[in-house]
């Protein structure tokens, strides 16, 4: 199984919300590793590049007027095949839609607010923690669930 890793940001809405112990504890939980942590005031060259599949959309300029409310809170996690794993728990994009006992179908009712981004792809995640940390940001260590976690026969 490849080993990946994914960005996370928790957005605007977690931190008024009082919910970013809650948001990062699902990702402990599942037994993801955190290899870099930041807080971060987007910039709107980093929102134009980050959101720029959404350019021509109606909501663009008010789904960045929302992201820079405050500072968000940035993290790379590690894991086998995670990236997919971790678009599971943070759910569909609408949080009215999203299902229960995922981030966002928990702790969210609409957009933009959606609590979390979750990169999507293994090209798209790389792009993504590129975009937001440099690499003496993100460290390599051994996790001691990992035989757990991860057992093979
Ligand atoms: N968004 C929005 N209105 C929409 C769709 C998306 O405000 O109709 C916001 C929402 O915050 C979402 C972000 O734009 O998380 C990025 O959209 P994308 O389609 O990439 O969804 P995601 O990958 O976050 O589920
Ligand atoms: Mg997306």
């Amino acid at each position: 199984m490849d080993k990946e890793r994914t960005l996370i940001l928790c957005k605007p809405d977690a931190l008024q919300r009082n919910l970013l112990g809650a948001v990062i504890s699902r990702f402990e939980r599942k037994g993801l590793k955190l290899v870099g942590i930041k807080m971060v005031g987007l910039s709107d060259t980093e929102l134009d590049e980050h959101y720029a599949h959404l350019k021509d959309k109606p909501f663009f300029e008010g789904l960045k007027k929302y992201m820079k409310q405050t500072p968000v809170v940035a993290m790379v996690l590690e894991g086998e095949e995670c990236i997919d794993a971790v678009r599971l728990i943070t759910g569909a994009t609408k949080g009215a839609e999203a299902d229960a006992g995922t981030i966002r179908g928990d702790f969210a009712m609409a957009t933009p607010g959606n609590i979390v981004h979750a990169s999507d792809s293994v090209e798209n995640a790389k792009e993504e923690i590129y975009r937001f940390f440099n690499d003496d940001e993100l460290y390599d260590y051994a996790k001691i669930d990992e035989t757990f976690l991860y057992w093979k026969d």
